[in-house]
């Protein structure tokens, strides 16, 4: 062995040495709640590609889609019949084309309604199976425009159920929600096609 392989080996062994503790000390179990947001893409994939690594696991997830916009996703197509997966889009009410604020609030409350259904555990007989995993989709659109108070959207996160993974997208994040995360990672936007002039395609962007 070279004199390079030798101190390449040193150091891998070291680097193991210190993940090998750190992973010895990260033992509670409990869900996390996961903050994506910033300008850049990969927000919405990010929670879904998640989303299939639960389902993997035979886990149950819902979604909570809080923006409708006028072509239908490519998410919304492949889950929406998945026996495991219980797929929510915001009524009609928000989207980028009709700006309608009274419509848009109470559509906001409805889907708010609908994901706390899954956030607070129900004795009722109407109750959703319980999941593992719940994706809130551009929910921080909703309290950056104030049509739900981010204050009680932490609150109700905050006493979930403790092994309820949850993960909420969009490009701001409002602090009471900053404050109860556990993960919160910026998608920065270095560069975008659509700047480039490239056309919005089918299976990338929706
Ligand atoms: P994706 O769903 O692709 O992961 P995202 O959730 O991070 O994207 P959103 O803010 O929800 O981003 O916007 C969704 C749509 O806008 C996608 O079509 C995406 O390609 C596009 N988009 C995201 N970021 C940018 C950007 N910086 N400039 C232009 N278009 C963008
Ligand atoms: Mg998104």
């Amino acid at each position: 062995m070279t004199a390079l392989e030798n101190s390449y080996q040193r150091r891998m062994l070291k680097k193991k040495q210190i993940i090998d503790e750190r992973v010895a000390q990260a033992t509670t179990e409990r869900g996390v709640l996961i903050l994506l947001k910033g300008n850049g893409k990969g927000k919405s994939s990010s929670a879904f590609g998640t989303m299939v690594r639960a389902l993997g696991h035979g886990q149950r997830a819902a979604v909570i889609q809080f923006i409708k916009g006028t072509r239908e996703t490519g998410e919304h197509l492949f889950f929406k019949d998945h026996p495991n997966v219980d797929f929510h889009v915001m009524g009609h009410g928000f989207s980028w084309e009709t700006r309608d604020p009274e419509r848009e609030a109470e559509a906001a409350r409805q889907a708010w309604q609908m994901a706390c259904r899954y956030l607070i555990p129900s004795t009722a007989s109407d109750a959703p199976h319980p999941v593992q995993l719940v994706i809130l989709d551009e929910l921080s659109y909703m309290l950056k425009y104030g049509y739900l108070d981010a204050q009680e959207v932490a609150d109700v996160l905050a006493a979930r159920p403790p092994a309820l993974n949850v993960i909420v997208t969009g490009r701001t994040m409002a602090l009471p929600l900053q404050e109860i995360a556990d993960t919160i990672s910026v998608i920065q936007d270095e560069r975008h096609a659509f700047r480039l002039g490239v056309k919005a395609q089918a299976g990338i962007e929706f």
